[in-house]
């Protein structure tokens, strides 16, 4: 859709509003809502202005005045506002047109505008699985049980004490992986929200009840190129909160709100293609992975740990990556092994849907600077030709968990904490900086926001340290 399309749209749509929509440097939504009667040809140039000071990760309010610039390709119909709504997502401008450098949707655009720029491929295309929870309420107290915090669920039967027990259709931890109705209790909330998802313009594939006990779920939508999947990923983060609180529940796509069960990842996969022509693709080589498509994992393993302080961004992505859970903690790739950092699936694998899925990521991550950073890894990798199998990172077709001590010695893992993570982005971001995609400002303001986030953290008083040390 272009401008007058969507002129034409809130006439035949009878559309009484529209919603401009950014998001903030930690990738958060906001917007501004302006009837449809003042919106006209003018506003696709010049913009709605917005102060960006209270945004953050932006500017101080001495610079604050900015401009959201509406991209018409992104326009749908809002679901859940009771006015007829048109939902437009924008790029962030300084008052003076230009991009604004820290604008997370400029960045993705700079990303493919430097891919088409290598000549090594024409688009980078992107497939998130992002998996989240969905509770009636969460309470963040010491609960009688001893939790850290309490869950009111109904689905949830998350606590200990399940062992022999007959649970009446509750799931007992990490037996989510997916028994049908009356167990599945999820399934029309599911529907719904995949109802909406197509309406809203996206491609569903498939959903299901994920393994965790509590009401864990997927929701899978297809894949597209770069900004326009960070765009639908926010779309679809958006309608599955919207449905969860129509039912009075919450959603959240926090990485590990519960101990002992599986956490919420967002497997990322990833390929690229010359117009119509997919590169990752050899028929006969390892998982019918095209040279591209290893130097592509090269990049991504032996620029992992900088990565994922874009990929993984809270305190609590780092619950998540540990053993035993299904999320990655070995910088290895393999084909079909789930245990890998890097997985190429290798079931019904044609040229077109040959690709690579990086598994570490989770849904905390502001999806326009950790799919640019991906594919920057990516593309680093690919010019430099980094083998991984020379520099060591597998192929490892094991189950990882269960190697012996001498064959995990030669594994390198995830970083342990974002502030590791933040330390090797700190020491590694070359490779963001090509093309100018990502500036040092950029990373200087990431790496900052994200210790003052730390720094929150450790100096609060965890419910754990009563357990440990009250009564020492
Ligand atoms: N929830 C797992 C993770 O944290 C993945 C489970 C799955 O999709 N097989 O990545
Ligand atoms: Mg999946
Ligand atoms: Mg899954
Ligand atoms: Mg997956």
């Amino acid at each position: 859709m272009d401008a007058k399309q969507i002129l034409t749209l809130i006439e035949t749509e009878k559309i009484e509003y529209v919603d401009f929509r950014i998001v903030d440097m930690l990738g958060r939504q906001h917007h501004v809502t302006i009837p449809a009667y003042a919106v006209d040809e003018e506003t696709f140039v010049n913009g709605v202005a917005f102060d960006g000071s209270s945004l953050i990760g932006y500017r101080g309010i001495e610079a604050s005045d900015m401009v959201m610039m509406p991209d018409p390709a992104s326009a749908f119909v809002d679901p859940f506002v009771e006015a007829p709504t048109l939902n437009i997502v924008c790029d962030i401008l300084d008052p003076d047109g230009t991009v604004y450098e820290r604008d997370p949707r400029s960045i993705a655009k700079k990303a493919e505008d430097y891919l088409k720029a290598t000549g090594l491929a024409t688009a980078a295309y992107f497939g998130p699985e992002s998996e989240f929870f969905i509770f009636d309420n969460v309470r963040y107290s010491s609960g009688p049980d001893g939790s850290y915090f309490h869950i009111d669920s109904e689905e949830a039967y998350w606590n200990t004490g399940a062992e022999g027990k007959n649970l009446g259709y509750k799931v007992r931890n990490k037996g989510g992986y997916f028994p049908v109705q009356p167990t599945d209790t999820q399934t029309d909330i599911r529907n719904e929200m995949s109802t909406l998802m197509s309406q809203a313009g996206l491609k569903v594939e498939r959903h299901h009840h994920e393994v965790a006990t509590a009401g864990q779920a997927e929701i899978n939508f297809r894949f597209d190129t770069l900004t326009r999947t960070a765009d639908n990923l926010l779309l679809f983060k958006y309608i599955v909160r919207n449905v969860a609180a129509k039912y009075g529940k919450t959603a959240t796509f926090m990485p590990k709100p519960i101990v002992g069960d599986n956490g919420s990842g967002m497997h990322v996969h990833q390929s690229l293609f010359n117009g119509d022509t997919p590169l990752f693709y050899e028929k006969g080589a390892y998982a019918n992975l095209s040279e591209m498509a290893l130097h592509y994992i090269g990049g991504i393993l032996h620029h992992a740990p900088a990565l994922i302080a874009l990929t993984n961004p809270s305190t609590n992505s780092f619950k998540r990556l540990v053993p035993g859970y299904e999320a990655p903690v070995n910088l290895v790739f393999s084909k079909g092994n789930r245990s890998a950092a890097v997985r190429i699936p290798v079931a019904a694998v044609t040229p077109k849907s040959a690709r690579v899925e990086f598994r570490t990521p989770d849904s905390t991550a502001n999806p326009y600077l950790a799919f640019a950073a991906m594919l920057m890894a990516g593309l680093d990798g690919i010019k430099r030709k980094l083998d991984p199998r020379e520099l060591g990172y597998g192929p490892v077709d094991k189950n990882i968990y269960e190697l012996s001590d001498v064959e995990k010695h030669e594994i390198r893992s995830v970083p342990g904490s974002l502030g590791e993570a933040l330390d090797a982005l700190e020491a590694d971001h070359d490779f963001l900086l090509e093309g100018d995609v990502f500036t040092k400002d950029v990373i200087d303001n990431w790496i900052s926001l994200k210790r003052a986030e730390i720094q929150q953290v450790e100096r609060t008083v965890n419910p754990k340290e009563y357990e440990l040390y009250y009564d020492l």
